[in-house]
């Protein structure tokens, strides 16, 4: 993909509407009740009978939080109490036997993520103990090239923790950071200190952590230019690996803790867009590979390496590498991915643990693909990941003749052509530097469920 990116501030603006961030394709709304716990232990069965059965990721879900962030918007639950921890913790366990046990143990866990919520609102002892249920159930990666990581608070994490979790096998983590500037962090109540975040940063690189990755959020109340730049020094100072600038949307209609953020101190939609730009041109500056969206990473990291190679994909964690596993998602709302399936968990805990109490999966909804759902998912993924559409590889591996079968979004790309977006060739289309900030608003035009829908969609907007 070019690492070229030109901002056309009328060109975004014009773009700027509600659309998917494509972790999925189809999104979760297309998600439905039929696809139940039978439906899931089916599909669990016919991938351990694949000729070659993929390897595995699996996604952890700890959704607890010691306190709220005012811009959030995920699924958690903020306590004090400790012994909520500990309920959730005794039905994981027990869903983490459950699912073991639905694949066949020569099936290797090479990547593993804990999110969150707050993973580290758990303890040591009970990290511990959900590792070695994990390795009971399940066959993990010994060797180093497994990818093991694990969302940190740095508000919750010392040098001793760290030491832990190196032991426990991970070797990757990922800091939530946002902003470093004193005034932003007290007006979303997110309160950690630069010298804290920096020390665990190298410690965790002392242990041998091979990849740290930072999240920063951009159009949070009272962020200027000149703030947000005093921060991406100290994170270029930093150098972490890899990269997650998220966008600010602002909607406290939907998200009860976005109602503590006074609305006067949200930058202007004017500003924002100066903040994205001012990052992304710090970013490639200093040497960062712009992989698309939200995410940066350095030449030799593992996300760089995918793309190059062909072999990154969107998931619910955003762009990530290891595309040839079944993802099993664990925990509250976690949702997975095997074969041609997608598969959710129940959305509340006390449902989750409702069900997992009179021993079934919690499987709350899901969806299997079609061919041309799997046709589509593949289109939009190249797009998302690639910035590019080849014709000829879908015709071969799909047996059709693509003008043909797509006539209506093939004529639809002429205006993304006329606007910059993308540059049409003979047998498909490559991106444009213009269009690199508009990834999603390519990828709709393939989305067959977003041309027939006639509901609003509740997706975020594209900037
Ligand atoms: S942003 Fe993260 S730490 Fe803060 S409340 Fe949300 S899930 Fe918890």
């Amino acid at each position: 993909m070019t690492q070229q990116v030109r901002f056309d501030q009328d060109l975004i603006k014009r773009y700027d509407v509600s659309g998917p961030r494509y972790t999925s394709y189809p999104t979760a709304v297309q998600f439905h009740e039929g696809f139940d716990t039978v439906a899931y232990e089916m599909i669990a069965a016919a991938s351990n009978a694949e000729l070659i059965p993929r390897p595995l990721s699996l996604y952890v879900h700890l959704p607890f939080c010691h306190s709220l962030c005012y811009y959030c918007g995920c699924t958690k639950k903020i306590t004090r109490h400790p012994e909520h921890g500990a309920v959730y913790l005794e039905h994981l366990l027990r869903e983490v036997q459950m699912q073991g046990r639905l694949f066949d143990r020569d099936r290797m866990v090479d990547q593993l993520h804990f999110g969150g919520g707050t993973p580290t609102f758990f303890d040591d002892a009970q990290l511990t103990q959900l590792m070695e249920h994990l390795r009971d159930a399940f066959t993990l990666q010994p060797s180093a090239e497994r990818e093991f990581s694990i969302e940190l608070d740095p508000r919750t994490v010392d040098p001793q923790r760290l030491e832990t979790l190196s032991s426990l096998g991970f070797n990757r983590i990922s800091l939530g950071v946002q902003d470093f500037d004193p005034a932003v962090q007290q007006a979303v109540n997110r309160i950690q200190s630069k010298q804290e975040t920096l020390a665990l940063i190298d410690y965790s690189r002392d242990l041998g952590f091979e990849s740290i990755s930072l999240d920063l959020i951009y159009g949070l109340p009272l962020q200027t230019v000149e703030s947000f730049d005093k921060t991406l020094d100290t994170v270029l100072d930093a150098r972490p690996d890899r990269l997650a600038v998220y966008n600010y949307a602002h909607m406290p209609q939907l998200f009860r803790a976005q109602r503590m953020i006074n609305e006067e101190d949200v930058p202007t939609p004017a500003t924002k867009l100066q903040l994205m730009e001012l990052t992304i041109k710090r970013l490639i500056d200093a040497g960062y590979v712009f992989i698309g969206m939200d995410h940066f990473a350095l030449p030799d990291d593992e996300l760089t390496l995918a793309q190059r190679e062909g072999k990154l994909q969107r998931n619910f964690q955003g762009y990530s590498t290891h595309k040839e596993c079944d993802l099993v998602g664990l925990g509250v709302s976690s949702i997975g991915k095997i074969g041609d399936c997608y598969a959710q968990n129940l959305k509340t805990i006390p449902t989750w643990q409702g069900a997992v109490h009179a021993g079934e999966l919690p499987i709350w909804r899901g969806v299997t693909l079609g061919t041309e759902d799997r046709l589509r998912r593949s289109i939009i993924e190249s797009i998302m990941c690639h910035g590019e559409l080849r014709y000829g590889d879908f015709e071969q591996r799909y047996g059709i003749e693509f003008e043909e079968h797509f006539t209506p979004e093939v004529q639809r790309l002429d205006p993304l052509e006329q606007d910059g977006l993308i540059e049409l060739e003979a047998g498909g289309f490559t991106v444009t530097p213009a269009g690199r900030l508009l990834l999603r608003n390519i990828a709709m035009l393939f989305d067959e469920y977003l041309s027939r829908s006639e509901q609003p969609q509740r997706f975020s907007r594209v900037i």
